[in-house]
């Protein structure tokens, strides 16, 4: 059960950040949807539902989500569908049920760095920015390997460019958390692939960039020769985890097999515009 003491709806951000910070336990409100699952007790909840933080615009060069966005809002938006061939829609739509999704928020998901999420391991794939009140802008991947904790997530800035990704996951049951995720991009610029990205969640750990396997691909270009290669490295360069939902090893030995259908997704949709 969770207790909650006190709960308020700052008209600033800088009277939340100040909230959060003077009172010991004090805590963000998104959606309430994971952190009612505890048992704790909250001196002071800080609900941001009036800072007009709900929206989702487009700029020239970024897509800006506010943090109380909901993932139904992001799986809804014309302005996220119509870009990376609504990539994003496509992913928050296998996050559980519609009543959550209408109630969780961006704010809340990216924050907790849920280890599971499906949803921060597709934005990993895009160039995605994290704004928080404190703590300024920063690539999403450094903010996950940070320790930034008593901080405010303001938005999420997702760079606009011609991006091509693609989402995978294993679960056992679709209202089941994944036992392991993938999500992997390439830009398209003048009609060739590049600026390769793979991400793994799930692990059970924090979705992470598989680097070395990102070179190579940037190194030596997409066919179905360098796809099994880099499917390869990615699951060599990753650490996983066990956990109730599946060993060490079975995550992987599903790895490789999941971001190579991902990429061959995108070597097919390409038809002729890879590099190699
Ligand atoms: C039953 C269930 C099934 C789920 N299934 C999936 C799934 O299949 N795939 C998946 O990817 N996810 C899944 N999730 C996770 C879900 O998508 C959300 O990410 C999660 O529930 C948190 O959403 P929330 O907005 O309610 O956050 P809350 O529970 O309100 O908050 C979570 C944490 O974030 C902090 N916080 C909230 N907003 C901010 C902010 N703006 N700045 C700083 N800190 C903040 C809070 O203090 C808290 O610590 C599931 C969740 C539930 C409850």
């Amino acid at each position: 059960m969770v207790l909650i003491d006190r709960y308020v709806r700052p008209k600033s951000l800088e009277e939340a950040y100040e909230l959060l910070t003077s009172v010991k336990g004090a805590r963000i409100i998104g959606g309430f949807t994971f952190m009612r699952l505890g048992t704790v007790n909250i001196p002071l909840l800080i609900d941001l539902q009036d800072l007009g933080l709900d929206f989702i615009r487009e700029g020239e060069d970024f897509i800006e989500i506010g943090a109380t966005v909901k993932l139904g809002d992001v799986e809804r938006s014309e302005v996220i569908q119509k870009h990376f061939d609504g990539f994003l829609s496509k992913t928050v739509k296998y996050i559980w049920s519609v009543q959550l999704r209408n109630i969780a928020t961006v704010g809340g998901t990216v924050f907790a760095r849920f280890g599971f999420s499906d949803f921060i391991t597709s934005l990993l794939v895009l160039n995605t920015k994290v704004k928080l009140y404190r703590n300024g802008e920063m690539l999403l991947e450094d903010f996950l390997e940070s320790r930034v904790s008593r901080d405010i997530l303001v938005s999420l800035k997702i760079e606009k460019e011609e991006r091509k990704a693609k989402f995978r996951f294993m679960r056992n049951s679709f209202y089941d958390f994944s036992i392991l995720n993938v999500a992997v991009s390439a830009k398209v610029e003048n009609g060739r692939l590049g600026g390769f990205r793979i991400a793994i969640g799930a692990r059970p750990g924090i979705a992470k960039l598989a680097r070395k396997a990102m070179e190579y691909l940037e190194k030596n270009g997409l066919s179905p020769e360098t796809i099994s290669k880099a499917s390869d490295l990615s699951a060599e360069e990753m650490e996983f985890g066990t956990d109730i939902r599946g060993d060490a090893e079975y995550r992987k030995m599903i790895c490789p097999v999941l971001v190579r259908r991902a990429l061959n997704d995108i070597l097919s949709e390409s038809s002729g515009g890879n590099r190699s």
